[in-house]
């Protein structure tokens, strides 16, 4: 339910929610949906469930007793904004990131609308990051539902990429994350795709980190683009060198 994640742009994970249903094409070899019915197979407690939604209580508070500073992704098995998760419970994790503010956390949704109706509802601390998935120009209205939505740094993770996205409104965008598909189905991504994100990045100021090519093996294909790495981070946004630090450790 809380491990030192593999992610590339994370440190550590935290799953108060687990479970979830697809909403678009960017699901449709859900990582999260396999890990969790291969969980479910294995025996393992929290996941007696499998993918559906299902919330823990007891997990709200678990970061709270993270000493160390870490750069958290909140619900790496689910979408914390889906319908099926009541408000209040928002609000809980939302208390929890704020009373630990030694931490960052990254929250990852493609459920925009929902963000973007309940957004004036919550608390918005500055070390929580606030991010929506696009993968290809058909989601690009979630952009503009993060656009309204008063987070300290917004970001997108354009990960798994499966199509161009050559016009990205990036105002107010602090960082984007691009990723191609990895497994047994993964999709193509195009690395002229890949090129025009990191150009309009430039263009707008914005951090790009480049996480992967992807494929159907993963550890052959890496993450160099045109024999560069792009690890960039908006963590100067939080103006927290201590966080800054921890990273490069
Ligand atoms: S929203 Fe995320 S966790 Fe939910 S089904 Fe889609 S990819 Fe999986």
């Amino acid at each position: 339910m809380a491990t030192n994640s593999k992610i590339e742009w994370t440190q550590m994970t935290w799953n108060p929610v687990t479970g979830c249903t697809k909403v678009s094409q960017g699901c449709k070899y859900c990582y999260a949906e396999r890990l969790a019915n291969r969980l479910q197979l294995m025996g393992v407690k929290r996941y007696s469930n499998g993918f559906k939604v299902t919330l823990h209580e007891d997990m709200v508070d678990l970061p709270a007793k993270w000493k160390k500073p870490s750069i958290i992704f909140v619900n790496s098995m689910s979408d914390l904004f889906q319908e099926e998760v009541p408000l209040d419970f928002i609000k809980n994790v939302f208390h929890t990131m704020e009373r630990t503010p030694h931490h960052v956390y990254q929250i990852l949704t493609k459920r925009s609308k929902r963000l973007k109706e309940v957004a004036n509802e919550l608390d918005w601390p500055f070390n929580v990051w606030m991010g929506v998935s696009v993968e290809d120009a058909r989601v690009l209205h979630r952009i503009f539902d993060l656009q309204e939505v008063p987070s300290k740094v917004r970001f997108l993770s354009c990960e798994p990429l499966i199509g161009p996205l050559n016009n990205l409104p990036l105002k107010g965008i602090d960082w984007v994350i691009v990723g191609g598909e990895s497994g047994p189905k993964a999709r193509h991504m195009k690395k002229e795709w890949v090129e025009s994100i990191l150009a309009q990045c430039r263009e707008a100021k914005v951090d790009f980190f480049f996480k992967q090519w992807g494929g159907v093996r993963k550890h052959l294909t890496g993450r160099k683009l045109n024999g560069q790495t792009y690890d960039e981070m908006p963590l100067a946004k939080n103006n927290l060198s201590a966080q800054l630090a921890l990273w490069s450790r």
